[in-house]
């Protein structure tokens, strides 16, 4: 089934592959405001097409066995590693990452990581009972064609988590990437399908107008979503007439607690980059820091030093780590709310204050300490490279401001001592806690949210289970 891989020697052969012959929507380097590329712009009408291929594609597809379409999801993580580095290249230019640090390269690298793990999952029928009585097994069915729609973060790496387990299982897809990065994903489209069976696997690169059709489609059989909360709902309600399975993988405001006993200068590193990660825009990125009283200034001063360390640019140059916001909206979200907590005279370790007239949206690493828990930095998710760091004086104070908001994605509990960590990590609301770290994700682990971040499971073998129709069988 599997053909050689095609192989784009660089981001400029990929882009000419996937550029339409006239028109299309034009895409900009966040970082210089130049051209990328041409997108395609799709219309409901090319998604009814592509929902037609992918339906009588998908029996077929389903007929394959589990090691067959695991040779597949291997052969497009192999066909992934041999296109990393113009992967890689485009990715930087369109969604703004450096190439360099828990970036471009790093999500080119985690989309075949999460290909071959995918694949390599074991997934029996469970037998349920088996008595004197009779039998029942549990069985996992393709569910038929999975419409995927993503944002523009952490482009490539989303749409694998969408369409790996969704394929493994059997199921067909549809991608609707986000309007600002399609570019990254029609290009790792194209790789992955030169060795997939036809028409199991497609992209429409439109606006929100096309997401909302998929979602409402009545030949559409289960949705996976990430992206924010506000259209998270959207969906909701737009899926609500074909009673459509969901996954929502919806927006996090993750907050990490600091206990008293922790090592300052030990954990100021990965504090940095579990709220820095992809220059703070990401979903499961530390994004409100609590600290105790006795540690706080040398946390603040530990942290201040790792970010004066990180340099922020262009993405391509192979010195920066930091990079810009994606798009002019996001970097106002993230000015206005710096804005509020200086206003509030909260104190700016670093950053605020942006060099007007420069090309880009870069806004500089920014942590602002002695800040109120309401200030709209706190309390609203700023998704980019802003820390608000609040001061605690007792655990149970710190755990009340951490499950104080509606959204329960990540979050993090930092100390020297794992059981007393352990302690107060259970008592937070959120999908996952990390200890001594924020945002490591696995594709071994499951990972969803708590209350307004989402709800289903993706990655490991509960994630799995997502893409299947549970079916009992029982005699
Ligand atoms: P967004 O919600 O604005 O857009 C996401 C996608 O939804 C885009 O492709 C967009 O075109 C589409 N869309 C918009 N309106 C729609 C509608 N009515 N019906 C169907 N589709 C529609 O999100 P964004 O700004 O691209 O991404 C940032 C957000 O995503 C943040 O809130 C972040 O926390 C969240 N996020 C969550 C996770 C997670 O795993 N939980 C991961 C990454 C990002």
């Amino acid at each position: 089934m599997s053909n050689a891989a095609t192989t784009f020697a660089t981001d400029t052969e990929l882009l000419t592959a996937i550029a339409p012959a006239t028109g299309g929507r034009e895409i900009f380097d966040p970082a210089t405001g130049e051209l990328v590329g041409r997108a395609p712009e799709h219309s409901t009408a090319d998604l009814e097409a592509a929902v037609i291929a992918a339906r009588e594609a998908q029996p077929g597809w389903a007929t394959l066995s589990h090691a067959e379409r695991s040779a597949a999801l291997n052969a497009a993580a192999d066909a992934v590693d041999a296109n990393a580095e113009a992967l890689a290249v485009l990715l930087s230019r369109e969604q703004g990452k450096p190439l360099n640090g828990p970036n471009a390269r790093f999500e080119v690298g985690a989309c075949s990581a999460w290909l071959r793990t995918t694949a390599g999952f074991e997934l029996e029928p469970e037998i349920l009972v088996d008595d004197e009585g009779g039998k029942a097994e549990m069985h996992y069915r393709p569910l038929g064609v999975v419409g995927a729609i993503g944002p523009w973060n952490w482009p490539m790496m989303i749409s694998v988590w969408q369409l790996a387990p969704a394929l493994r299982m059997g199921n067909t897809v549809v991608l609707k990437p986000s309007e600002y990065t399609p570019l990254s994903v029609l290009a790792l489209v194209k790789v992955i399908n030169s060795v997939l069976p036809e028409n199991v696997l497609h992209v429409i690169s439109g606006g929100r107008d096309v997401g909302e059709a998929l979602s409402s489609h009545a030949d559409i059989d289960k949705i996976m979503f990430t992206g924010s909360t506000a259209t998270g709902k959207a969906i909701i309600r737009s899926s609500a007439d074909t009673v459509k399975r969901l996954t929502m993988e919806l927006g996090g405001n993750d907050a990490g607690i600091v206990l008293p006993d922790a090592d300052a200068q030990g954990i100021a590193e990965d504090l940095f980059w579990g709220a820095f990660i992809n220059t703070g825009q990401t979903c499961a990125a530390l994004k409100r820091l609590y600290v105790h009283e006795d540690i706080y200034e040398e946390v603040c001063a530990a942290l201040t030093d790792v970010a004066s360390q990180m340099p922020m640019g262009v993405g391509l140059d192979e010195a920066n780590v930091l990079g810009p916001l994606q798009n002019k909206a996001q970097y106002d979200i993230v000015a206005e709310l710096v804005q509020a907590a200086t206003d509030s005279g909260a104190r700016v370790l670093t950053g605020a204050n942006p060099v007007a007239g420069q090309p880009g949206f870069f806004y500089p690493t920014t942590l602002i300490a002695d800040i109120e828990n309401d200030n709209p930095l706190v309390a609203q998710e700023q998704f980019g490279p802003a820390l608000p760091i609040i001061k605690y004086s007792s655990v149970d104070e710190a755990v009340a401001m951490a499950n104080g908001l509606e959204v329960g994605l990540g979050a993090s509990v930092w100390s020297s001592d794992i059981e007393a960590a352990r302690e107060v990590a259970a008592r937070i609301q959120a999908g996952t806690v990390w200890i001594n770290k924020h945002g490591a994700v696995d594709p071994r682990v499951p990972f969803g949210g708590a209350k307004q971040s989402g709800y289903g499971l993706e990655f490991g073998v509960a994630g799995l289970k997502h893409l299947g129709q549970p079916q009992v069988i029982s005699y």
